[in-house]
């Protein structure tokens, strides 16, 4: 058992600190617990300075939990966008329709029924509850592991670490009597706020320490060891061949299916690999002519890479070259071959709506379309279905491209489709694509 260091006089100095020092932020001292929650789940993995801005234009936009349930993903991601890890919005979004679905306009306050809802964790529950609803209920994180490793000196792994720490916040939490002024949640965000602006992790402030005095890394000379590190392994690689399709002016933009890597969001339509692909093969892309049939001429446009939590992406963007067809609409080799792509074949079964017309044409002309194939839709479906089915059974092994089964196919302008939801991977690949593609225009084909 570590030596503990005093409770009391911990917290009689972390409170003094946290008076003086603690940062001002716009959801601190706002007592709403929905607000409290959109914001612990915005500063996850992200740095709070990123987070004002957005905290403060998703709030005028999303005021309350029944203003959030009610609006489309789609309107939410975009205000999420940048601010990257999209599955956090999803869930957020989920679970406010999830509550607003049962009749609530708030947040529950028990840990029992926090835990059950989308995307709380044991940090986020420990944070709502603290923060908006006072419960001694630690909120680990990075910072406040660091915090502890060090004030405690202890060389552990992170597993029994998490543990050991929970214990001491837990200690710390419960020292004090109820309605005391420097409650559960001050505790926790003035923990959390030493760790971020001065037990840093790689330059800690020491000397402004309001707990030097207690510390035993300090006193054994052991700071800059603690937590201890395991080597990070190299990160796998997932490589993207996206097809860059435009028509009369219009580019074909793709949203994924709500759940997995890029849920929800917009960009070029495409297939993944998962490993790094060789040049020779990334430059004539190979698996994404053969989703599309092997037969169309495809031009490498750009190559772009970003580095994720758990891996490295790499998006190449091909030029689909429909105008050397000759053809007032694609192959039946690319209308296939992106059938296989796609998880609603709405979209598909007529390649003439898809590629010659807008898809999000309105008005009578457009209802006279829908009901014309709405006959056609229920075969066909039938038999997509099987095949997506075929391709899900068979799973993404190594080397293998995967076809992802979007939500949904849209016919935008360029700057539109700018403006969709999109993650910075796809944006980028978008941008670049941008930048070097040729206009194709109706005139040409
Ligand atoms: S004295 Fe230094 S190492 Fe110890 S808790 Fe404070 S900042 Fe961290």
């Amino acid at each position: 058992m570590p030596a503990q260091p005093p409770t009391a006089l911990l917290l009689h100095h972390l409170e003094k600190w946290y008076a003086l020092h603690g940062r001002k932020l716009p959801w601190r001292g706002r007592t709403e617990p929905y607000a409290i929650w959109v914001s612990e789940v915005m500063l996850q993995q992200t740095q709070v300075g990123t987070v004002v801005a957005y905290f403060e234009r998703f709030m005028r936009r999303f005021p309350n939990l029944q203003s959030l349930a009610k609006a489309p993903l789609e309107e939410v991601l975009s205000l999420w966008q940048g601010l990257g890890y999209y599955g956090r919005c999803r869930k957020l979004h989920a679970a406010a329709q999830q509550l607003f679905a049962q009749g609530q306009t708030q947040l529950p306050s028990s840990l029992e029924a926090l835990s059950a809802l989308p995307g709380f964790g044991p940090y986020t529950v420990g944070a709502v509850a603290s923060i908006a609803f006072g419960l001694p209920t630690p909120a680990i994180d990075g910072n406040l592991l660091r915090v502890f490793a060090r004030l405690c000196a202890l060389e552990l792994e992170k597993a029994p670490l998490l543990a050991q720490v929970q214990r001491l916040a837990e200690g710390l939490l419960h020292a004090l009597p109820p309605g005391h002024p420097f409650g559960p949640g001050s505790i926790n965000q003035a923990l959390m706020d030493l760790g971020a602006t001065v037990c840093k992790p790689h330059t800690p402030r020491c000397a402004e320490c309001p707990w030097s005095f207690a510390c035993l890394a300090l006193s054994q000379n052991k700071v800059a060891q603690l937590p201890l590190r395991k080597p990070s392994k190299p990160k796998p690689i997932l490589s993207w061949l996206l097809a860059y399709i435009e028509w009369n002016g219009q580019l074909l933009m793709a949203q994924h299916s709500p759940k997995g890597l890029f849920g929800g969001l917009w960009g070029l339509p495409g297939v993944a690999v998962e490993r790094r692909l060789l040049g020779k093969e990334a430059a004539c892309g190979s698996p994404l002519s053969q989703c599309l049939g092997g037969q169309l001429p495809m031009t490498l446009l750009s190559q772009t890479q970003r580095v994720l939590t758990h891996r490295r992406l790499q998006l190449f963007v091909y030029a689909i070259g429909l105008e050397k067809r000759g053809l007032g609409y694609p192959s039946k080799g690319l209308g296939l071959g992106l059938g296989l792509v796609l998880e609603q074949g709405k979209d598909l079964l007529n390649p003439s709506l898809w590629l010659g017309v807008p898809q999000e044409e309105k008005g009578e002309k457009a209802g006279e379309r829908e009901k014309a194939e709405a006959g056609a839709e229920a075969g066909a479906g039938k038999k997509k279905g099987a095949r997506g089915r075929a391709a899900e059974e068979k799973g993404l092994g190594a080397g293998q491209a995967s076809s992802p089964r979007y939500a949904c196919l849209r016919w935008v302008d360029r700057e539109a489709a700018l403006r969709l939801p999109s993650s910075a991977a796809l944006r980028k690949a978008l941008e670049a694509a941008l930048e070097k593609a040729p206009q194709i225009s109706a005139q040409r084909l």
